[in-house]
């Protein structure tokens, strides 16, 4: 029989991606999202990608406990990922408490409802925020994680924290949290995506939103930091890729491969980029020219930062297939498609 995989947030970028390379690669998915950061513009697009009209939705808030009882009531989940969560930097720096409350409860929440159901395997959607300026590049798992700037990084941070005590204290649970790089893209069928509510803080969104004529210029924040070109280091992943890894490390927690109980994994592509080399990739592979100009750095920004992904490559045997010029090119489908055009 199909193993379950209930998807929390999984109406939204990252999560509807996932749910459709889990649901191709044979799994049973339960969608519970509160819709608080996206419409159904996603969940519709799962459906016709998969051709699955039967996706079980709940609506819920995981910040509610009774709502995620019920749904480990009705359902039988053999493996929970836990997308729900705030994500915008800026914004959890003006409201920490929102932050710390949404984060850190409806993670405790599917926890306490997995442990009170018998147990569970439960992936967390961790970040290289953890990592901080690290001192060396590229990050392995086993690179100290720095104390965050942002309440919204604290959050990752702790919920790591939470998963590996829980596992530890409850057997029935297993754990792993994967740190994700800078997820970019769309699906090829350019029926999910990204969708930014407001201005997008993240690159991609705002250079496909300049390159359709919705904001007027795009700012590169800074281009004189210690790289060749000035311009910051990233590891874009493809959200394709990404969604992949998820399943791989489903597999090897439901069908009990895994070495720990608690298991840490870097989600990336090992390969540096840099802001002004993603900009340029975007108009070659497009064919287009986009308004931009050089602007002050942003506070906060980390100069460089990569994976080592040796560990998710043996361990998962997974590892990034996309360019960065085919990602690049699916966000400006994603976009065009968006725009109706
Ligand atoms: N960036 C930029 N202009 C923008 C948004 C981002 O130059 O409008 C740069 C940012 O300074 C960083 C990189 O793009 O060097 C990636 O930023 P993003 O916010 O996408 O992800 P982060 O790495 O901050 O999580």
């Amino acid at each position: 029989m199909a193993k379950t995989v209930l998807v929390s947030g999984g109406a939204g970028y990252i999560g509807s991606h996932v749910t459709v390379e889990l649901i191709a690669a044979g799994y049973d998915v339960v969608v519970a999202d509160n819709m608080s950061n996206c419409d159904l513009t996603c969940f519709n697009g799962v459906k016709k990608i998969t051709g699955r009209d039967d996706i079980p939705f709940y609506e819920i808030d995981c910040c509610d406990y009774a709502s995620v009882t019920r749904l480990f009531d009705e359902q039988k989940i053999d493996a929970v990922i836990h997308f729900a969560a705030f994500k915008a930097v800026g914004e959890s720096v003006a409201e920490p408490l929102m932050y710390y409350r949404n984060n850190l409860v409806s993670f405790l929440n599917i926890l306490e409802a997995a442990k009170v159901h018998g147990g569970c395997n439960v992936l967390f959607s961790s970040s290289a925020t953890v990592y901080g300026e690290a001192e060396q590049l590229p990050v392995t798992e086993q690179t100290p994680r720095l104390p965050a700037t942002s309440p919204y990084g604290n959050t990752k941070t702790m919920c790591e924290d939470i998963l590996r005590d829980t596992v530890r204290a409850v057997e029935s649970i297993k754990g792993i949290a994967l740190r994700y790089f800078n997820p970019i893209g769309a699906h090829p069928s350019a029926l999910i995506g990204e969708l930014p509510r407001g201005v997008p803080n993240n690159l991609v969104p705002f250079i496909t939103q300049t390159a359709i004529g919705k904001r007027e210029c795009l700012s590169i924040f800074g281009n004189d930091y210690p790289t060749e070109d000035g311009t910051c280091l990233r590891d874009y992943i493809d959200i394709v890729d990404l969604a992949k890894a998820h399943v791989a490390a489903v597999s090897r927690m439901v069908d009990g491969k895994m070495k720990e109980n608690y298991e840490i994994f870097n989600v990336g592509t090992g390969r540096p980029v840099s802001v002004q080399e993603l900009v340029d990739a975007f108009e070659k592979v497009n064919d287009l020219k986009l308004n931009y100009r050089i602007a002050p750095r942003r506070p906060g920004d980390v100069v460089a930062i990569w994976a080592d992904t040796t560990l998710a490559n043996e361990e998962l045997g997974w590892k990034a297939e996309r360019t960065v010029e085919e990602t690049l090119a699916s966000a400006w489908a994603w976009e065009r498609h968006l725009a109706g055009k």
